[in-house]
């Protein structure tokens, strides 16, 4: 295979940040944003093509710094460095607000860099979809039974991340109805096979899932419309709904599209009046949330999917909006226990049998691990590939070093095409600081300590990660969460091994600590039985 870089670690970062700007891939590329309202994988046109540049020409003793999507150093370091280490969106706290940022990014200083945007290893919906199919498993397990069948979801939002919404239900067995106001995304979830129906209105929408809850059939039917007048509708039509929650871009008010506004007015309009814009957004997330708690009271399995919208929601005058709660001290936070979360892993090759392969390996690998082989034949089955083929599955402490390794080996001996990224989302056990979603509502109050992600990426720099990245915002916005993300590559070299082994290890273990820190008594069993070393629990 022809490289256009100088080795296999730089062509990887090269490889990656292409397939993030993929048409197949990203939401709008010709802005250079892959996900999540704004989220770009470089500051712009200029930016991306010295990045593509020093990429190319980058030595395996050299290390690009990139300052949120802008290239601005080669430095001399070792083979066991990154090859690229990124900072995005990181302001200081006082600064840290939506209008600064803006401010900022008009200037050209900065850009958003979500999570896996800036840091190059998004891979489509599926990424999310395994996170949400775990979640919607959790709430099959704490209040249906064990499964989905016969259950409605209503939930909103049918982007880059929120697509994964209605196949989730389905591959639960349950029935979903999803509330989207742009038809050319809910298109689009269609003709990727995560959406199975689009109704003609909401007329039409209640009578598909109120029949195929009925059958108890699988079933996620699209409806056109603003959630915050059609959830309000569902719940005066008194529609049984067993459960709610919502994906729109509502850590973004720009880009949450308020109740009086067409599609086509809305980045006009946002961009001009921003304030106005906020304020009127604000008010239809509070709409949108007093329909959500008016589901939560007559029984519904309510719950935020890391979004924001209670907290805009509230400062849009709901005064119960943090009534229900965030997804992870719901259903995560026992996996964050066991450093489980989303690993995942892309075949520089392009080839889908790539993928097939280590899918095999993985199931060798862990035979006794059901709800993965589970995840792992439905998602071979049903999940179509958006560039790169790629693969996620959730690992935990001393289960995702094994993987690396196998992978590492496969190459080595020719059984895959190329090498293989493998990475995650920031969004797991040990990398993130987010009181409104993955440290919400920590056991010792830690919730806005934000030491752990910059430990983190300090750790995958030390252990011989290829690329690090340490993002501010996220998913949830401006001043509410800190960040930190790695990418290692298995070219299949006895170095990459090495490498592998220590980050694949050392990344998931701050999971472990983190927990352990924070007086969960699962992650204290996790460090015992598995040997992560807590210096405040040794003699
Ligand atoms: P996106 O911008 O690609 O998609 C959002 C969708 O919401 C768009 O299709 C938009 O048209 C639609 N929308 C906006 N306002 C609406 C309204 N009033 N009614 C109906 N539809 C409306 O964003 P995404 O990548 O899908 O992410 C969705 C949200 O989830 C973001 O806030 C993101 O930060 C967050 N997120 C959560 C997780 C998680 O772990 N749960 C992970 C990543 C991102």
């Amino acid at each position: 295979m022809t490289l256009t870089a100088k080795n296999w670690q730089t062509e990887a970062a090269l490889r990656m940040l292409r397939n993030n700007l993929d048409p197949a891939v990203a939401e709008r590329p010709e802005d250079l944003v892959v996900y999540g309202g704004s989220g770009k994988a470089a500051r712009n046109q200029a930016s991306y093509d010295a990045i593509v540049r020093c990429l190319t020409t980058l030595e395996n003793d050299e290390t690009l710094l990139v300052q949120s999507g802008k290239p601005v150093g080669v430095l001399r370091t070792h083979e066991w460095a990154p090859r690229v280490l990124i900072a995005n969106s990181n302001l200081v706290g006082d600064w840290a607000t939506w209008p600064e940022f803006r401010r900022l990014e008009a200037m050209g200083l900065t850009m958003y860099g979500q999570m896996t945007a800036g840091s190059w290893i998004y891979i489509g919906t599926q990424g999310i979809l395994q996170g949400t199919y775990e979640t919607f498993a959790a709430v099959a397990e704490k209040r249906f039974g064990g499964t989905l069948a016969g259950t409605l979801t209503v939930t909103a939002g049918l982007g880059g991340m929120g697509g994964a919404q209605p196949l989730a239900v389905t591959m639960n067995d349950g029935v979903a109805l999803v509330v989207e106001c742009d038809p050319a995304r809910a298109q689009r979830r269609l003709e990727t096979r995560y959406l199975d129906e689009l109704a003609s209105d909401v007329d039409d929408a209640i009578a598909r899932v109120t029949e195929a809850k009925k059958r108890r059939v699988p079933l996620s039917v699209g409806v056109i419309g603003n959630a915050a007048e059609v959830l309000p509708e569902l719940l005066r039509r008194g529609v049984e709904v067993d459960i709610v929650t919502d994906q729109t871009s509502a850590h973004d008010p720009l880009a949450y599209l308020p109740i009086g506004v067409d599609v086509a007015d809305w980045h006009d309009y946002a961009a001009a009046k921003p304030d106005e814009f906020t304020d009127r957004s604000r008010e239809s997330m509070a709409a949108h949330v007093d329909a959500m708690l008016g589901f939560l009271d007559r029984g519904a399995e309510v719950f935020d999917y890391g979004n924001s919208l209670r907290s805009e929601a509230k400062a849009g005058g709901c005064e119960r909006a943090f009534d229900y709660p965030g997804f992870v001290p719901a259903y995560i936070r026992p996996l964050f226990c066991e450093g489980k979360g989303p690993f995942r892993w892309a075949a520089l090759s392009g080839d889908p049998a790539d993928i097939a392969a280590t899918d095999r390996a993985v199931l060798e690998l862990f035979p006794e691990n059901e709800s993965l082989a589970r995840w792992i034949r439905m998602a071979g089955e049903r999940v179509a590939f958006q560039g790169l083929p790629a693969r996620i599955c959730w690992l935990g402490y001393g289960e995702r070093h094994l993987a690396g390794l196998r992978f590492n080996e496969m190459v080595e001996r020719g059984e895959l095409k190329a090498p293989v990224v493998i990475g995650r989302d920031h969004l797991d056990a040990g990398s993130v600081a987010s009181p409104y979603r993955e440290t919400e509502a920590m056991a010792d109050g830690s919730d806005a300590i934000a030491d752990w992600p910059l430990l983190n990426a300090l750790v995958n720099t030390a252990s011989g990660a290829t690329w690090v990245s340490i993002h501010h915002g996220g998913g949830v916005g401006m001043g509410r969460s800190i960040h930190a993300g790695q990418v290692c590559v298995a070219d299949g070299t006895p170095l990459a091994a090495q490498k592998l082994e220590r980050v694949l290890t050392n990344d998931p273990g701050m999971g472990v600590l983190r927990h352990v820190d924070a007086g969960y008594e699962r992650a204290a069993e996790v460090a015992d039985e598995r040997g992560v070393r807590i210096p405040m629990r040794e003699q």
